[in-house]
């Protein structure tokens, strides 16, 4: 058979052969430039583009010929954000390296806070919690020595704080985003509706109670997921489909800025978390977390707010 040659399915440019591009194990073809403005779009949209799938059949592409293919100096961030899909987010977690793109993969459990960049031209130690470079050992060849001990040692009541730092992100996380009941993906929800569809795993999902299609049928008398947001004007398992709709029933909310709702809505959740949060905690340890984690101090004057706000959703 004559070599035609293979066409760029982005371009329609022709090349002789595959070499210089890349293609899916369908042979659907993109030339080196294509993929090099398609590379800039996927590190943009990181949590749904990495990794890298063919442009035609969506087909994950080869990891190998992708990286070959890769301007140098986005490698390791590839690799990376590739990381983060390829663990088991129940069992797993991607450590990095808060100065360079080296990442380890840690057990769930590992507490660590002292992390050592095992990368050459970085190799900075440093403390997960104050997250700051421990310079004696960053620039120490032996760890063991004395003075990279008592570096690391004088870090130790940074440790005291790592479940209460946890704890307050956990209660911040709400803030901004929901996740997805099927794989964990954070999104926000950007159109006016309150049915999502993950964009990751293709689950359905309410965005305004949390739960999946799955949950709702199984733990409710709904048939159909389309039930679930009808009647929830009377029915406090079911809700709106947008949240203007609340308006009709609960005055606090507008009745035609969804974006305003919406915020609202991350306000109510967020205040939730936090209020579980001060519930656990004094205000004399939130204010010594404060030290360590300087953005928590724009909550301090917020405390009798998160504990006296009326946080009911809806009032039906
Ligand atoms: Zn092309
Ligand atoms: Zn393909
Ligand atoms: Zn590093
Ligand atoms: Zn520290
Ligand atoms: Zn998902
Ligand atoms: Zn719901």
């Amino acid at each position: 058979m004559e070599n035609k040659g293979i066409d760029c399915l982005i371009c329609y440019g022709e090349y002789e052969n595959k070499h210089g591009g890349i293609s899916c194990s369908q042979d659907h073809f993109c030339c080196q430039d294509c993929f090099g403005n398609m590379a800039q779009d996927m590190f943009e949209h990181s949590q749904t583009k990495i990794p890298a799938k063919c442009f035609e059949c969506q087909e994950e592409l080869n990891k190998d010929q992708v990286l070959k293919l890769m301007d140098s100096t986005k490698v390791g961030l590839y690799k990376l954000y590739c990381a983060r899909t390829e663990i088991d987010p129940k069992s797993q977690k991607v450590q990095k390296c808060p100065y360079c793109t080296y990442y380890e993969i840690w057990d769930i459990n590992n507490n660590s806070h002292i992390f050592y960049c095992q990368e050459d031209s970085c190799r900075k130690v440093c403390c997960f919690i104050c997250n700051r470079k421990l310079k004696v050992a960053s620039s120490s060849k032996d760890k063991e020595s004395i003075e990279v001990q008592e570096e690391v040692l004088s870090h130790s009541k940074c440790a005291a704080f790592l479940t209460m730092q946890a704890d307050w992100e956990t209660a911040m996380s709400p803030g901004q985003q929901r996740k997805c009941p099927g794989c964990g993906l954070g999104g926000t929800k950007d159109e006016d509706c309150t049915k999502m569809t993950c964009v990751r795993c293709s689950t359905l999902w309410c965005y305004i109670c949390g739960m999946s299609e799955a949950q709702v049928e199984r733990e409710s008398v709904d048939s159909n997921f389309g039930q679930h947001f009808l009647g929830w004007e009377t029915n406090s398992k079911r809700c709106p489909k947008k949240l203007t709709y609340i308006a009709k029933v609960d005055k606090r909310w507008d009745s035609e800025d969804e974006e305003a709702n919406t915020e609202y809505f991350h306000k109510i959740l967020q205040y939730k978390a936090m209020r579980e949060f001060f519930s656990e905690y004094t205000e004399e340890q939130f204010q010594n977390l404060c030290e360590i984690v300087p953005e928590a101090k724009d909550y301090l004057d917020k405390i009798e707010e998160v504990m006296t706000m009326d946080l009911e959703l809806i009032k039906r």
